[in-house]
């Protein structure tokens, strides 16, 4: 995501910089993981749904709220982003859902954990064993058989391991809000900082700097 390497160089050698850095690499390091764990065990989801997201806002961490805040400023089609934001949307459907969209989520690439994980990643029973259950708003999802699971041994970690990874992140911390509160408050973080960078009248609203300027 060059918006979000940009992004990081431009705020320079700031706690958001280096927030904004470990929460990034944290997604590209785990990612790989929940990709191996839906192609060995062949979930899918039907091509058509993303009813999870149409009934569903995220309570997020800071730097998640972070990622997803630097692309609502300054990435692809951010305009749009912005008035999805600001909608009077029901509070029951992610403002980032969009139904015509490959994979149902304008910010796809900066999606919280919990959305990488839903129906691509097991959980750690309290039998001490590794369960995952079908998607409960699509009975034609696919799922995977505890003995399966048992049989990957301790390949896979559990969703419980990326949570507390995801807490412990330079500059997070465990305190969650509503993904549209948590991507605005993150939105000021990273308007202050810039404006104390570059104390010049419009540089946070974008009037001076462009997503085109970040190469988006
Ligand atoms: S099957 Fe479940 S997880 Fe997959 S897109 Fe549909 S609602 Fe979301
Ligand atoms: S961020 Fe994307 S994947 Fe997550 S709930 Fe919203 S639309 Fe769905």
């Amino acid at each position: 995501m060059k918006y979000i390497e940009n992004t990081i160089g431009m705020l320079g050698d700031t706690e958001v910089s280096c927030e904004l850095r470990a929460i990034y690499d944290f997604y590209n390091s785990i990612q790989p993981d929940f990709d191996r764990f839906t192609e060995e065990f062949g979930v899918d989801c039907p091509s058509s749904c993303g009813e999870c997201c149409a009934h569903f806002i995220p309570d997020i961490t800071p730097s998640e709220a972070l990622i997803l805040a630097a692309q609502v400023m300054f990435g692809e089609k951010k305009n749009l982003l912005q008035e999805r934001l600001k909608a009077d949307l029901p509070r029951i459907v992610c403002p980032f859902y969009d139904p015509w969209n490959e994979h149902h989520c304008m910010v796809y690439s900066a999606r919280p954990l919990v959305c990488r994980m839903f129906h691509s990643c097991a959980s750690m029973g309290k039998d001490g064993a590794m369960h995952f259950s079908r998607c409960r708003f699509n009975e034609e999802s696919s799922s995977v058989s505890d003995a399966e699971l048992a049989a990957s041994g301790n390949r896979f970690r559990p969703m419980g391991d990326y949570g507390a990874m995801l807490e412990t992140l330079q500059g997070n911390s465990p305190v969650t809000e509503l993904l549209p509160d948590a991507v605005e408050h993150a939105m000021s973080r990273i308007g202050y900082a810039l404006n104390l960078l570059f104390p010049v009248d419009g540089v946070f609203s974008g009037e001076s700097v462009s997503s085109g300027d970040l190469g988006a």
